[in-house]
């Protein structure tokens, strides 16, 4: 090879190579000399050892593999090489996530120095000189509970019995939120009851409730929605006040709730502890102002403010696309005010304020904190959980949000690397990870006392385990988006996975595992904390063979008579003999002839002789089933 092929494959101008060369010993060399086998290794020997002597680099953080192998001095290849073995999958022109580069630097040995972009520094520069002004803002609260204890009605009675004079009449619009004026202050209700939402748009990053209403009715008793809900709460860190509604019906029991929620750590103030409790009924209306009072007592104890000297931002609560008006978002501000005809970027999308709409379905010029309203002018609609962000112009939205698109791109090409049992071992040991947070769904409620007692011996030094969520029943959507929410695991005991909750694990990239055998549990999970955990084995279904005929030579030597309908069969093998659409018996392929010879296999289309071990019952239109073990591959990295 040529120099100056040289120089170009390791991205070097060739005059600086030359003067490597000559520092490193390699004398004379010029443009179009050769360079032998032999210096090329010693020139990479000693030139990247130097080389990676930790070097302070001047980065952007949003380099692609091609800029970065210019910056570093080292050859892309190198670098993708490096990628690979992590087992992140890139292009060379594809911009990568500051953290990863990180990570190539730490490879390479520099010290990376992330230049503010401009925009950045100007951002900082402007903050720092606006000093926050903050001011009181009204509690947001989301209502929670078991299906049927009463949320909506509750939610209904307090908005209706609360409409001011001159509203009254009015068609409500349901934008995802309304707020309720009382004389000692406003308070927030989120219309969407249900601790499915509120734990979506935590996984979002988005924490918009203040407080939360957990309802039980009152004749019904604590039930497994209303553990659910509450441990969505209480994983978010959130004050709760629990509702007892349905007081007015002559079985309710209120004391027997205040015993079962104080199992679960919701101790009654009467009875010395901190939660605070209030008997209503959403029908009747009766202690609906008692628990307003209790949401405007625990919210002054928040102390909840906003800062009314900034651009307006907020967080998205509904959005949809209405036929006429366009994109329709709703929001609630959180600071600052929003004005009509500002520019604003709201996830990967911007506009222009052209309208401001509350709950009335009134126009106004403006809304301040803790004020949900809808806004006309985005260009497309976004997820609830989305920030909202005012910025100087239209044409500053545009750029931002057409850079979160471009990143958005990178990010579904690495999604969020969640915890998964495989990996716990590395986390403790990077330090990255102190607490292992457990949903754990099991098939009876007896199950769940077991599981904890076995997870409870588990020497707990190295990392705390922390079960957020113990219930029965299926894995469902609300189990996996708590663990998105939390970055936790799901375990499942003799449960089904619902479908749909095994594609948003798919998606979100949550762990889910079930386990047949009470015991496994802690073990799996003992082994995981000492990264011992060995790869999942899974079945695999290599082919099926189509009984025709069935020999009988002895009592117990019955051979099958087979055509192979599809893949193959293999000798060894665990069967599965399926009639009439059911598993009648699993066992080994122990006997695998192709006319009179022995074989360890037959494919396609042929025909053979299979005996399997303790089965004798073979009829003709059998399927037997031919399966090998596979190890189940490690997740990919971040792929
Ligand atoms: P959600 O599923 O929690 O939103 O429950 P709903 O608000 O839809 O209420 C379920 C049922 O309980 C409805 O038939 C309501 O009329 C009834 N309900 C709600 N609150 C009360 C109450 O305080 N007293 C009585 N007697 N019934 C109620």
């Amino acid at each position: 090879m040529r120099i100056y092929e040289f120089a170009k494959q390791n991205n070097l101008p060739t005059k600086d190579l030359i003067k490597i060369l000559d520092e490193i010993g390699i004398k004379g060399k010029q443009t179009l000399s050769i360079i032998t086998e032999e210096e090329i290794n010693r020139f990479k020997e000693i030139y990247f050892k130097k080389e990676r002597e930790k070097k302070e680099i001047l980065l952007t953080g949003k380099e692609n593999v091609k800029e970065l192998s210019q910056k570093f001095g080292i050859p892309s290849n190198e670098i993708l090489k490096y990628l690979l073995e992590e087992k992140i999958i890139v292009n060379i022109n594809q911009k990568l996530e500051k953290d990863i580069i990180q990570k190539i630097c730490e490879k390479f040995n520099f010290i990376p120095v992330f230049e503010k972009e401009e925009k950045e520094i100007q951002e900082e520069k402007k903050e720092k000189i606006e000093t926050p002004i903050l001011v009181k803002r009204a509690p947001v609260v989301t209502v929670m509970g078991h299906v049927d204890h009463g949320k909506t009605t509750i939610l209904d009675k307090i908005r209706n019995s609360n409409v001011a004079e001159k509203e009254v009449g009015q068609i409500t619009q349901k934008i995802g939120a309304y707020k309720v004026d009382l004389p000692e202050g406003s308070i927030v209700f989120l219309d969407t009851p249900g601790h499915e939402a509120f734990t979506a748009m935590r996984a979002m990053g988005a924490k918009i409730t203040d407080i939360v209403v957990l309802v039980v009715a009152a004749d019904e008793g604590v039930k497994p929605q209303t553990i659910e809900a509450l441990d969505h709460a209480k994983s978010a860190n959130v004050p709760i006040i629990v509702a007892i509604n349905k007081i007015d019906k002559p079985n309710a029991n209120p004391e027997k709730i205040k015993q079962q929620l104080s199992e679960y750590g919701l101790i009654p103030e009467e009875w010395g502890g901190n939660t605070v409790y209030v008997n209503v009924s959403g029908l009747t209306g009766e202690g609906i102002n008692d628990l307003l009072e209790m949401i405007l007592l625990v919210g002054e104890m928040l102390e909840l403010k906003a800062n009314i000297n900034c651009k307006c931002e907020g967080t998205v609560i509904e959005s949809y696309l209405d036929k006429f008006r366009g994109p329709v978002i709703s929001i609630i501000v959180e600071n600052g005010k929003l004005k009509v005809g500002d520019p604003f970027v709201v996830g990967n999308t911007w506009g222009k304020v052209r309208a401001i709409i509350d709950e009335w379905g009134k126009r106004l010029n403006e809304a301040g904190p803790s004020t949900p309203i809808e806004i006309l002018g985005a260009h497309e609609i976004v997820i609830p959980g989305e920030k909202l962000k005012v910025v100087d112009s239209e044409k500053e939205a545009k750029e931002i949000s057409e850079n979160r698109k471009r990143e958005k791109e990178i990010s579904t090409v690495l999604p969020v690397k969640r915890l998964s049992l495989k990996d716990l071992y590395e986390e403790i040991k990077k330090g990255e990870i102190k607490e292992l947070k457990i949903i754990l769904k099991t098939d009876f409620y007896n199950s769940i006392d077991a599981i904890k007692n076995i997870i409870s011996k588990i020497p707990q030094d190295e990392i705390k385990i922390n079960i957020i969520h113990a219930g029965t029943g299926p894995i469902n959507e609300s189990d996996v988006l708590l663990a998105s929410a939390s970055n936790g695991i799901v375990l499942g005991f003799k449960v089904p996975i619902e479908p749909k909750a095994k594609e948003l694990a798919k998606k979100e990239n949550v762990e889910i595992r079930t386990y047949e055998i009470i015991y496994d549990i802690g073990d799996e999970i003992v082994k995981a904390i000492e990264g011992m955990l060995e790869p999942e084995i899974k079945e695999e279904l290599i082919g099926q063979a189509l009984v025709k005929k069935v020999f009988k030579l002895d009592k117990n030597t019955v051979v099958a008579g087979c055509l192979v309908v599809s893949g193959k069969v293999v000798r060894n093998s665990k069967v599965k003999i399926v009639r009439n659409g059911k598993i009648i018996f699993e066992g080994v392929l122990t006997s695998l002839k192709r006319f009179k010879d022995n074989v360890n296999e037959v494919n396609y289309n042929n025909e053979c002789g299979i005996g399997v071990e303790n089965f004798y019952d073979f009829e003709e239109g059998d399927i037997i089933q031919s399966f090998i073990n596979v190890e189940v591959p490690r997740k990919l990295k971040g792929v």
